[in-house]
């Protein structure tokens, strides 16, 4: 038996207590928390009949026990991180492989910083307003893909699609020349709906069982090309990373902030209720250099209100469903989360490591990591989500 240390100022103190799916040494994968730089076993430290689910290779059928477990749980962890524990359930972080923590079911993606918006639509349109006469009504989104959603530290292959720039007079197919970030927060529905059911925006805790960091890799020159008239489609549905480590709504108490006002104001199905944005600071690495740092305070539609709106129309929505915030931007340039922002297209290079850059090269590595802020000034780590680009094959 032996207590956890905990290093001082970890973000993955007692307050913080995600969940994740672990193995060691090729064993099965199971369900892990972190606490320090240790792997707690809940699948060997939990062990009432109900806790079954932590022996499972997804946190689905956890998600799916609903909010009063997810409590009770929490409740038995935190009890657990100060106590002795059996060796056997305790492993180094280092010496896991961690999974896709999650089976996705749904992935929807929505577009909700006004900054990140309105920069895309200068840059895409830039004989239009910036944002369109929709834009404050309703959370914009669009269905991603699920099946390539894939966990932090997937190498990412360039991908190969239809490129045309505005000088040329017809497409041509070959890898992209334009292979960006976007650094998102994703939100996990724990509890589902039946079709024809909605969520309101009072009953987001009800269903969303957490967060988890989201890196939506993103062609822009392939997006720039097939986006008329029905949004993404191949530009981003090559891959989509996510965090190892998914945040419990209740770790994230003490980051809720107001959303910035809304005006005009939104219909009704999207007022009231819990009407709060997050105040998670992120950190973007470019081949180990920091090259911006997005606040999601600044992001215009609330959580609640994106999940409200992802089924007013009476849409089902299942546990494992994945609904990311979009780019997270603020307004300044160090705060712009994609690099056709930062480069505004490639035109404002940046320098990583000496080199002036804009879009991704083969061999590049991105780091997107995020804390935001705990009880008694402790800090909630998500970790990070990291991928390396591959060459198109
Ligand atoms: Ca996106």
């Amino acid at each position: 038996m032996t207590a956890v240390d905990v290093p001082a100022g970890s973000p993955f103190g007692p307050e913080n207590l995600p969940y994740g799916v672990f193995s060691v040494g090729g064993g099965a994968p199971r369900v892990g928390s972190r606490l320090g730089d240790t792997v707690l076993d809940l699948s060997a430290l939990l062990t009432e009949p109900d806790d079954a689910v932590f022996a499972a290779p997804t946190l689905n059928p956890f998600m799916a026990q609903g909010p009063a477990r997810w409590a009770r749980v929490r409740e038995r962890l935190t009890a657990l991180a100060g106590a002795d524990l059996p060796t056997a359930a305790l492993h180094p972080v280092q010496d896991v492989t961690l999974h896709l923590p999650v089976e996705v079911a749904d992935y929807v993606d929505f577009y909700a910083s006004e900054h990140h918006a309105a920069n895309l639509g200068r840059l895409f349109r830039p004989d239009a307003a910036p944002l369109l006469p929709n834009w404050k009504h309703l959370p914009v989104g669009y269905h991603g893909r699920s099946s390539t959603v894939v966990v932090s530290g997937t190498d990412i292959v360039r991908p190969c699609g239809q490129r045309k720039t505005p000088q040329e007079d017809a497409p041509t197919y070959g890898p992209s020349r334009r292979l960006d970030i976007e650094v998102e927060l994703g939100f996990l529905v724990g509890v589902g709906t039946g079709l024809g059911d909605r969520i309101p925006v009072e009953d987001f805790a009800a269903h969303v069982f957490g967060a988890v960091l989201v890196n939506d890799w993103s062609a822009r020159d392939i997006q720039a090309w097939e986006y008329v008239p029905l949004g993404p489609n191949l530009g981003k549905s090559f891959a989509t990373s996510i965090g190892a480590w998914v945040v419990p709504l209740a770790a994230l108490a003490e980051a809720r902030v107001p959303v910035p006002g809304q005006d005009p104001q939104p219909v009704e199905y999207l007022r009231g209720g819990e009407d709060w944005g997050l105040d998670v600071d992120f950190a973007v690495d470019w081949n180990g250099e920091e090259v911006a740092r997005p606040p999601y305070r600044e992001m215009y539609w609330s959580p609640a209100q994106m999940l409200a709106h992802m089924t007013v129309n009476g849409a089902t929505a299942r546990t494992g469903d994945l609904f990311a915030s979009g780019t997270v931007s603020g307004p300044e340039r160090h705060q712009r989360g994609a690099f056709i922002e930062l480069t505004w297209g490639g035109a404002e290079p940046v320098t990583v490591k000496g080199e002036e850059r804009t879009f991704l090269e083969d061999g590049d590595e991105v780091v997107i990591s995020a804390t935001a802020p705990g009880p008694d000034g402790a800090r909630i780590g998500f970790g990070e989500v990291t991928g390396t680009i591959r060459p198109a094959r």
